[in-house]
């Protein structure tokens, strides 16, 4: 098997040249031809800041490496479907295309979607699966293509989008990624969606096992912007392109919301960026193990972030309501949408 380990990219683009190596391997250029499904292999996985190094294997069914992900190569999905809680400007009325992906290169110990996230429940699929389930979802009256959690699976969603979609592909992350592997995907993602989960590297280290998370994710959402611009919305409300970053308040976490806020307003002029200010935390996953994050945010809380952001000028984005704490909000994670019908 033959592998590339850089592509003819403007190599320029990149600001991590070095971290290039390994990033990502199929054979295309050397074959001429679209590679089969088992015919790419990445040799060393960096494609997040946890940098593994590590060979991942391909398929859960193989014996190899995993790194702190735990994910083998080929994409498993819980859940592929309509989704009417994101932002408007990604859900509008039709709904998002969203594609849940399983595992996570973050442990965040109240993720809301942990089930999925540490459990891995999911479906493996082919890439050729993954590109069919974006054209169900289109067909089904999809917005857009919505990937959540998508980073430790750059490899196969790169290929699956190979070929432009009729819709914009949304990058739906944790904000804990790579200046490079953003870069890589400049030509097949439009809008992205990164969180900007913390500031405080004491908060990220307890609660994501990240302490190097803000800078990590600062430097790809400044990469996300140069790539995609000033967002831009259209006559139906719907984000053709830019970044939409997500920040979720958590409980007792008043100053890292506020520095979070500080960085967005310093960084980003009215019109460049939105900005979702996000009340729905509620206690999941191993929340009950941090006494002082196992409660819902107050509503005091809420109103004095809410107020910082106004004082700092932040214009372009949105706030949620108080009912959006609720886990009602939170899907099934039951692989409805994963398998193919049969007709
Ligand atoms: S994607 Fe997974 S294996 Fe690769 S560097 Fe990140 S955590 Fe490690």
């Amino acid at each position: 098997m033959n592998f590339i380990y850089s592509w003819n990219a403007d190599i320029s683009f990149f600001h991590e040249e070095k971290e290039v190596l390994g990033f990502l391997c199929y054979n295309k250029k050397i074959t001429g031809k679209e590679p089969a499904e088992r015919e790419y292999i990445m040799s060393i996985c960096n494609l997040c800041p946890r940098a593994c190094k590590i060979e991942r294997k391909i398929s859960v069914k193989d014996k190899g490496n995993v790194g702190y992900c735990r994910s083998a190569m080929l994409p498993v999905i819980s859940r592929a479907a309509l989704h009417h809680w994101e932002e408007p400007c990604i859900a509008g009325s039709r709904g998002a295309g969203t594609v849940f992906f399983a595992g996570c290169n973050l442990s965040c110990v109240y993720c809301q979607n942990y089930e999925i996230s540490e459990m891995r429940k999911g479906i493996e699929v082919s890439v050729e699966r993954l590109r069919e389930i974006y054209f169900e979802l289109i067909a089904k009256g999809a917005h857009n293509i919505d990937l959540v959690t998508p980073t430790h699976y750059t490899h196969a969603i790169f290929q699956s989008l190979r070929d432009p979609l009729p819709v914009p592909v949304v990058y739906n992350c944790g904000g804990y990624e790579s200046v490079h592997t953003v870069a890589f995907l400049r030509n097949k993602v439009q809008c992205w969606l990164p969180d900007l989960k913390y500031a405080d590297s004491i908060a990220a280290a307890r609660y994501s096992d990240a302490p190097d998370y803000f800078e990590k994710a600062t430097a790809a959402i400044e990469q996300m912007f140069r790539q995609t611009g000033p967002y831009d919305i259209d006559s139906s409300g719907i984000l053709r392109k830019g970044v939409l970053i997500r920040h979720l308040i958590l409980p007792g976490q008043v100053e890292n919301t506020k520095k979070v806020l500080e960085y967005v307003a310093d960084t980003f002029a009215p019109g460049e960026v939105l900005f979702s200010l996000m009340r729905q935390y509620v206690p999941c996953g191993r929340a009950a193990e941090y006494p002082e994050i196992n409660r819902p945010i107050t509503d005091e809380e809420y109103e004095e972030c809410e107020s910082y952001m106004e004082e700092l000028g932040i214009v372009d984005g949105y706030v949620q309501q108080k009912a959006s704490s609720d886990k009602m909000f939170i899907p099934a994670f039951d692989g409805t949408g994963v398998l193919k019908r049969e007709e």
